[in-house]
């Protein structure tokens, strides 16, 4: 696994708290663009070229997460919840505090064994709420001394190579879509002869309702504006094929119509240069039209006067859980339509 998607993965930056993912994007951006910027709302903002239209390039670089919220005299840690986390897979998984100081705290999210728990407690599912991390410290007195109120919590960090093309990480959703942004950026900054100016967006506090985007794209005002992003892929058991035919490794999926049309429907003349891009140049793609979730085009499409818009997402599997898996071939194919798409509405738009 190349370097670059290996420290997207594995740093930290649940929403509100993407000042360590921000540094790597803007280190990233600052060697390929001819200016970088981090706004007032924490977007990092690199630009390049220039020309008679506008193009945004976005990816949203926070994850979802939890953060501290009370400790007990005993020295367990509650939290709440950051962005879209299913309760049932909390216990028993292994997290980090992030402190002030940047100190990772290992700790366990606590779960009572089978063994004392009664009949009717094991029926209950469990709540989030009634969860505390466990890290070896006996006091809320020594734990205070090691993290505030208010520390982010992210799941232990983890990135590789699960077998060939297929690979797994933390927060996948969506920095693998940040590293596709960056060799997209890369591909352009070699091309001299793109009469645009292109800018790209890695966007803040997407999981807690698309806030980077709204922000982002006013400042930008852009004439076209991409997203890339992660879709929940539907090749494991328990999913019906009617219900999501997204497969790893045969291609982005061009998005179309996101939460049944409460999102974003992605209009008629963007949805047709992007699937001419995608059969034209031969690329690897599936449709994705979604009955449930939405990608910061939602916010950014229907922003100011209306910004065209189009989605590229990765499918991916697990999402918004501590692993997820992905394809190398799905991230190689969204750099690629995303250059091709962004060539064509620089002719055509
Ligand atoms: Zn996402």
């Amino acid at each position: 696994m190349e370097q670059l998607l290996k420290d997207l993965l594995m740093s930290n930056g649940v929403s509100g708290y993407e000042e360590h993912v921000a540094k790597i994007m803007s280190n990233a951006l600052s060697k390929i663009c001819s200016s970088v910027e981090i706004d007032n709302f924490g977007n990092v903002i690199g630009k390049l070229g220039n020309g008679k239209k506008k193009i945004m390039i976005a990816a949203h670089m926070d994850e979802i997460g939890m953060v501290v919220k009370y400790v007990s005299e005993k020295g367990y840690i509650y939290f709440v919840k950051i962005g879209g986390v299913n309760d049932s897979i909390l216990p028993g998984k292994l997290v980090e505090i992030i402190n002030k100081k940047g100190e990772h705290i290992k700790g366990v999210i606590g779960t009572k064994p089978p063994h004392l728990t009664t009949a009717e407690e094991a029926r209950r599912p469990s709540k989030h709420t009634d969860m505390f991390i466990d890290i070896g410290l006996s006091s809320r007195e020594e734990v205070m001394k090691v993290l505030n109120i208010g520390d982010q919590i992210i799941f232990e960090p983890n990135a590789g190579v699960l077998h060939g093309d297929f690979c797994y990480g933390k927060a996948a959703d969506n920095r693998i879509s940040c590293y596709a942004m960056i060799k997209v950026i890369e591909f352009f900054s070699k091309i001299k002869d793109l009469d645009a100016e292109i800018c790209a967006c890695a966007t803040v506090q997407e999981e807690v309702g698309l806030k980077g985007g709204k922000t982002s794209s006013f400042k930008v005002n852009p004439d076209f504006a991409l997203i890339i992003d992660t879709t929940p892929a539907g090749d494991m058991p328990g999913i019906e094929e009617k219900i999501s035919a997204l497969k790893l490794g045969k291609g982005v999926a061009i998005t179309m119509i996101e939460a049944a049309g409460r999102g974003t429907i992605v209009s008629q003349k963007i949805r047709r240069i992007m699937l001419e891009a995608a059969v034209k140049n031969n690329i690897a793609h599936q449709i994705d039209i979604i009955d449930g979730g939405m990608t910061e085009g939602a916010i950014i499409y229907t922003n100011r006067e209306g910004i065209f818009t189009g989605i590229l997402s990765i499918p991916t599997r697990y999402i918004h859980a501590p692993a997820s898996v992905f394809n190398i071939k799905d991230i190689n194919s969204a750099i690629e339509l995303a250059i091709k798409t962004i060539e064509a509405v620089v002719e055509e738009l």
